[in-house]
């Protein structure tokens, strides 16, 4: 997503990208949904707004997202409002790469075997775009906080495409999440993601992951049918630790833009990319613009943190505590304060004495 944003405002301020793709398409990998939330982005709400009405970037969600439903062990809440979008991404025709793709005119090289080495000996600027840490870390410029297991599976039944589900439940997604995102009314994403502590290590994903399907069947009364499935092991979350290095633009993944809290990262992946664009097209600094999005990670580490701190008992408290009309009004659009922010000057002082 921030490469192909960065080729966009690139063409639009009269420069020519060559973009070059390790697959054979955009978005050539599993489908899968994902979610994107105001409350996230503070204090841009709506993102997508944001993104077409400031940068002419085009992007469709799936749908809007009126009610979100979150269950701990033993609690439920019910968010209602203008929460959020959803969307798709990876190998299906409305993913948001496909649509970034449609609105790019400079050349994409499929296929490419072609390394950071040998990019550098024929280009003056390189955009860092790959999705992974790999050559942040090789260029021994990013610190990495975490990395994460991940499960999914595309499932069908029957689903109210506005209203996706989360469940902050240890017992199957230790010190991590798991959750549900439609993609239409018959077809949704189911998902688990837990960082890799050695005490998860010990852990068997497959019987996690039995638990988790059994839960979410039961959770929304439905017997739900898995017809396709993923794993992403290592998946790695972390910061650079200078965003331009020499003539390299570090951006996405890359730069940091996978929020440790949720591991949430295309709001700041489309940024990257268009601010990467902006210093290459003279328009400003690289480093200085993204100033807030090294912020948001230090936040979202915090919060990510305080989370881990906590057990099913705290996720209960947690859980039944948004599921009143305030939570409501935190989670809708009417709201501007940055809720990360916020969030993380709550959580410091339940922050454990000694942080992984
Ligand atoms: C399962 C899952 C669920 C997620 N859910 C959410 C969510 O709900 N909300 C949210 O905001 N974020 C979510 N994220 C995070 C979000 O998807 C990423 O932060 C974002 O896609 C990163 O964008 P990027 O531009 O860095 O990389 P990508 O969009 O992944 O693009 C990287 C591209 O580089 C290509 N590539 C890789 N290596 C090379 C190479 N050597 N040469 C050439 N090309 C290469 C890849 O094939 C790919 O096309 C999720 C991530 C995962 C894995």
């Amino acid at each position: 997503m921030s490469g192909l944003s960065c080729a966009i405002i690139l063409e639009q301020n009269g420069i020519s990208a060559t973009i070059f793709e390790k697959r054979s398409m955009p978005g050539d990998r599993f489908v899968n949904g994902e979610t994107l939330l105001h409350i996230l982005s503070r204090p841009i709400n709506k993102c997508l707004d944001y993104f077409s009405k400031e940068f002419n970037i085009r992007l469709e969600p799936t749908s809007v997202i009126n009610q979100l439903t979150i269950y701990s062990e033993n609690k439920k809440a019910i968010i209602n409002g203008d929460i959020g979008y959803t969307n798709i991404r990876g190998r299906h025709r409305d993913s948001f790469e496909n649509q970034l793709a449609a609105q790019v005119k400079s050349h994409i090289i499929y296929h490419s075997e072609y390394t950071l080495e040998q990019l550098k000996k024929e280009f003056t600027h390189i955009v860092l775009a790959t999705g992974d840490a790999a050559y942040a870390e090789k260029l021994g410029n990013y610190r990495r906080d975490l990395t994460v297991t991940i499960k999914g599976a595309t499932v069908e039944g029957s689903f109210k495409v506005d209203n996706p589900y989360a469940w902050l439940n240890y017992k199957f997604a230790p010190k991590g999440y798991a959750y549900l995102i439609p993609f239409s009314e018959k077809e949704a994403n189911i998902v688990i993601g837990y960082p890799d502590y050695p005490e998860n290590k010990q852990k068997n994903l497959q019987e996690l992951w039995k638990e988790f399907y059994e839960q979410v069947c039961k959770d929304i009364s439905q017997n739900l049918r898995i017809t396709d499935n993923f794993e992403i092991s290592n998946y790695i979350i972390g910061i650079c630790n200078q965003a331009k290095l020499d003539n390299i633009y570090h951006v996405g993944n890359n730069f940091g833009c996978n929020m440790p809290a949720l591991g949430f990262g295309q709001f700041e992946s489309v940024l990257t990319g268009v601010y990467a664009a902006y210093d290459l097209s003279g328009i400003g600094k690289y480093e200085s613009l993204t100033k807030d999005l090294r912020h948001s990670y230090k936040n979202s580490l915090v919060i990510r943190r305080a989370l881990e701190n906590m057990d099913n008992n705290g996720l209960d408290l947690l859980v039944q505590s948004i599921d009143n009309w305030i939570a409501d009004k935190v989670f809708d659009t009417t709201m501007h304060i940055d809720f990360l922010s916020f969030l993380s000057r709550v959580l410091k002082p339940f922050l454990p004495i000694h942080p992984r």
